[in-house]
């Protein structure tokens, strides 16, 4: 059974709202542009509908309510500070469309978290336009493509990226135009070097890396790496979205890439996953400034304007992409500070590698050794359950499940990313959990192979959940 809807308690004569009067004196809504019929909405109190949305946020679950430990997803803790200074009302109600000598101050923050971006990777230039990583990923590889035929070589058409990446990595290569010539990593999961080299020729344009790559691992050749696809006349992409284990230690620029993009909403701990739109800036290094989207920010002796360049991919969202997101990174990166942005980085690493050497003996860790900011298991070693039974059970422990079947070198990945914020103390339950149900695997499976018990709805339907989703009230109406 379901709480009721809110058009179920809809009551023909309440209201919850007040609208501001007009503004605009003399404005009138020309008639054509009038509906003719009232729109069909709930009718209810304002008490109605703040009870209904607080019972509603009850059932789900944030990094507010509890450990969230979802690997490559860093979902870290949104400081409130952040969110304080993005509802300032010179930031949230400004409009694109206003003239640029009235948006100065959001300009200077576009410009002024460029410059933290630059320091911190070691890129050029910036542009905050794409609206998510994938998004990102897809303007870096235009850009990737341009460059090429801007040197009038038209045969790249393949892009190369590790079996050990990010699905929207061949996603966003695939939606770009390219090939995508997948190479197998080492059983160590890195990058195998004989294997890249064999399919590296005048066809490919570039590659996709995350270093260290998803499987928490640090390419310690990657010098080497960009130096085979450099001498071929490729570019390297790197996949930064999240950058949680590099902040303030390594740079990609000097790793050898060329072309990058971050997620604000992973690493620079803007809210996400349902909890608010993305950022995904791409950054370059000099000679590929000029093919940035249009427009860019850019600073001069008066002040902060947009440039348009002809030799842009051109314009790739409506407007700047998300400024309130821009906004809240910008508030994190400086309420760090140079002084500690790099503890950020040694702490999730040390977090990381505290529960990997905590689990293993309960664990398969297929890949021994220092890890980088998150960890991957490969299920139980012993005991009647498969990795989903065992992140359906943390479930009746009040915690959100780590990344599970991702990524795909192992058959029962369990991906655990516990990042900086957490306490020993919220890390040392989560462990004793994990021990827990590595002995009821062994003891009590069945507790394990129809878990979870405790929460709002048991084990769903996943197959029918994505062939049939309802996400009309009236649909669900009728299913009841
Ligand atoms: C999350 C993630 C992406 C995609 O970012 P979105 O904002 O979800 O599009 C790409 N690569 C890696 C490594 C990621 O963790």
């Amino acid at each position: 059974m379901y709480d009721k809807l809110i058009y179920e308690i809809s009551k023909g004569d309440r209201i919850a709202y007040s609208l501001p009067s007009n503004e605009i004196e003399g404005f009138k809504i020309a008639d054509d542009l009038r509906r003719k019929t009232p729109l069909d909405m709930p009718e209810v109190t304002e008490l109605d509908v703040v009870r209904h949305y607080t019972k509603l946020s009850l059932k789900n679950y944030g990094v507010d309510q509890g450990f969230y430990p979802l690997g490559s997803c860093t979902m870290k803790y949104n400081p409130k500070i952040d969110e304080e200074i993005a509802s300032l009302s010179g930031f949230m109600n400004i409009h694109p469309l206003q003239s640029v000598d009235t948006l100065q101050g959001a300009l200077k923050i576009y410009y002024e978290t460029s410059l933290l971006l630059k320091e911190l990777t070691g890129m050029e230039e910036f542009s905050f336009n794409p609206f998510a990583g994938a998004h990102g990923e897809l303007v870096g590889l235009m850009i990737m493509k341009q460059y090429h035929i801007n040197r009038g070589d038209f045969k790249r058409t393949k892009v190369i990226v590790p079996n050990s990446a990010h699905g929207t990595n061949p996603a966003s290569s695939s939606v770009c135009g390219f090939e995508v010539i997948e190479v197998e990593s080492t059983d160590k999961g890195t990058v195998d070097i004989e294997k890249l080299r064999a399919v590296v020729d005048d066809t490919v344009a570039g590659i996709m890396l995350t270093n260290p790559n998803t499987v928490g691992i640090f390419e310690k050749d990657i010098l080497e790496i960009a130096k085979i696809m450099h001498d071929n006349g490729s570019l390297l992409y790197y996949d930064g979205a999240n950058l949680n284990a590099v902040l303030g230690t390594v740079r990609p620029a000097d790793m050898g890439f060329d072309i990058m993009h971050i997620n604000l909403h992973k690493t620079f701990s803007t809210p996400h996953g349902g909890g608010g739109p993305g950022s995904g800036p791409v950054g370059v290094k000099k000679e590929l400034v000029d093919l940035l989207p249009n427009p860019r920010v850019v600073k001069n002796k008066e002040g902060y304007d947009f440039l348009y360049s002809d030799k842009s991919i051109g314009s790739i969202s409506g407007f700047y992409g998300n400024f309130l997101v821009v906004v809240r990174a910008y508030c994190y990166i400086l309420s760090l500070g140079k002084e500690n942005i790099a503890n950020v980085s040694k702490l999730a690493v040390l977090n990381a590698n505290y529960i990997k050497e905590s689990l293993k003996d309960c664990y398969k860790l297929p890949i021994t050794g220092l890890c980088k900011h998150e960890v991957v298991f490969d299920g139980l070693i012993e005991g009647d359950a498969s990795t989903l039974e065992v992140a359906k059970r943390l479930l009746d422990y009040g915690y959100h499940p780590p990344t599970i079947y991702f990524p795909l070198l192992f058959h029962q990945s369990i991906m655990i990313e516990p990042t900086e914020n957490e306490s020993r103390e919220t890390i040392d339950d989560f462990i004793k959990v994990m021990k827990k149900i590595a002995v009821e695997a062994k003891e009590t499976p069945e507790l394990l192979h129809n878990a979870p018990h405790n929460t709002i709805v048991k084990r769903l339907d996943e197959v029918k959940a994505a062939r049939f989703p309802i996400v009309k009230y009236k649909d669900l109406l009728r299913t009841q």
